[in-house]
């Protein structure tokens, strides 16, 4: 990243004006793991309104100000400087009931969730590391701040937070660390959906999520406890290798980073216990899995509060993801019906699916790469794959007589019978078309 040391600049205003400065957190962490730095985070013993008149000539936004925190745009960067913090007293294990400014900055790190997230670093590069943070990090573990037990009763998300950083960064979380959290899982019913959402989506995009998933599995069910029938469920069939539930979470890991694609993932087979039958022969099926599984994944991401956008597009793949694609004027039925981002999409669940099965069934992922080439092929090309590609519109058909849904009916058939090659993309054609499909 070439703006990594960009901090430096806001660092060194703040210590000019005769205040300490650290970057601190998620930022200190990534940097010394050599990974990509998310965010820069900086903590300061200056008081909010001290914040805002050292960086009177950027542009500031006072975020959170009852906080201490005010976010500073420095070459079109947010940067959150934050005052050193002591959060209150919790009573309700989601939020403290007041926070306090400390002018030390070991307090302020003593209030932060894990030992690998509780470390500072100022501009000359000098770690501020209390609490082993540093030891922690090579060690590949995630451990509590404190007493476990205490802070996971303070704010239940830090459960989920340990396994999502478990699931990110490939690291083990710490035993005692991991006694209290499953034991006091149940306390994450009173988070609030939206931010159990945030840590889940980030976890599903973790680079060591299967594993996490598989040892967890007790917390991730806390949230979603669709999956509990799905563990340790046997498939009992020629294509599977591994049980429901482990053959979902190392689908995900098959899939690449896109969340969109992960989360179909997540949800792509949950409700297959539901719809298993065993044939004479004793193998097992799941006839219908995969429309019933949509709808479950839309249940429960609606109650996460998901946008329904992703909602939508993660259905639309759920749906189709044991589909056969066999034919080219197939491919321009998906690509017209799912639009080209969802298309692609569900060939990469489908690779992704087929990963996680047993090996010969990795053979069809080379068809699921033409299928792709095919579909770039097609969008190139310019083929008519879409109701605004037609060389009619909606008033050519309501000039014919039609009304009201007959309109988008009307289309939506000759853009069918273009795609299938049973009619040129050409007006006339369409036209007379229309005249018979609407008599
Ligand atoms: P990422 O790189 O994913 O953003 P992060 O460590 O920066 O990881 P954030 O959620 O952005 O995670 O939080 C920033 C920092 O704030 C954390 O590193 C941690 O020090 C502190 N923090 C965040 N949430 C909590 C919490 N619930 N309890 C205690 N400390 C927290
Ligand atoms: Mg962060």
């Amino acid at each position: 990243m070439e703006n990594v040391n960009e901090y430096a600049y806001l660092l060194n205003k703040l210590e000019a004006a005769g205040f300490e400065a650290y970057i601190v957190g998620g930022c200190v962490r990534d940097s010394l793991l050599g990974r990509p730095i998310n965010d820069f985070d900086i903590t300061t013993n200056a008081l909010p309104e001290q914040i805002m008149t050292v960086f009177e000539e950027l542009k500031v936004a006072p975020t959170g100000l009852k906080h201490g925190t005010v976010t500073v745009i420095y070459n079109d960067i947010p940067y959150e400087v934050t005052t050193f913090r002591i959060d209150g007293s919790y009573s309700d294990s989601r939020r403290p009931d007041s926070v306090s400014f400390t002018s030390s900055l070991e307090e302020d790190l003593a209030r932060r969730d894990f030992t690998v997230n509780a470390m500072a670093m100022d501009v000359r590069g000098a770690l501020h590391d209390p609490f082993g943070g540093r030891g922690d990090l090579s060690a590949h573990i995630i451990r509590c701040v404190g007493d476990p037990e205490k802070r996971f009763r303070e704010d239940a998300l830090r459960i989920l937070r340990a396994v999502r950083f478990a699931a990110t960064l490939g690291f083990d979380i710490d035993e005692r660390t991991s006694a209290a959290a499953r034991e006091l899982r149940g306390l994450l019913d009173i988070i609030s959906r939206e931010r159990c959402r945030d840590e889940l989506v980030r976890m599903v995009m973790g680079e060591n999520f299967a594993e996490t998933a598989l040892k967890y599995r007790d917390i991730i069910a806390q949230v979603i406890p669709e999956f509990c029938a799905c563990f340790d469920f046997e498939q009992r069939s020629c294509y599977h290798k591994f049980n429901v539930y482990e053959h979902i979470v190392r689908a995900v890991q098959a899939a690449p980073q896109d969340t969109t694609v992960r989360t179909a993932m997540l949800f792509h087979d949950i409700c297959k216990p539901q719809m298993f039958t065993l044939d004479e022969n004793g193998v097992g099926h799941f006839k219908g899995h995969a429309e019933v599984s949509a709808r479950a994944a839309e249940n429960i991401m609606r109650r996460l509060r998901w946008d329904n956008d992703t909602v939508s597009d993660v259905c639309t793949i759920i749906e189709r993801h044991s589909d056969k694609i066999v034919s080219e004027k197939q491919i321009k039925r998906m690509i017209s019906k799912m639009g080209e981002e969802n298309f692609f999409r569900l060939l990469e669940a489908k690779k992704a699916d087929n990963c996680a099965k047993n090996e010969f069934v990795l053979e069809e992922n080379k068809w699921f790469d033409e299928c792709a080439e095919l579909g770039r092929h097609f969008i190139e090309e310019n083929a008519c794959l879409k109701l605004r590609d037609l060389a009619v519109n909606g008033n050519d058909i309501i000039s014919l007589g039609a009304q009201g849904r007959q309109v988008g009916e009307c289309l939506r058939t000759l853009l069918d019978l273009v795609i299938d090659g049973e009619l040129p993309n050409e007006r006339e054609a369409l036209l007379s078309r229309a005249r018979e499909v609407l008599r």
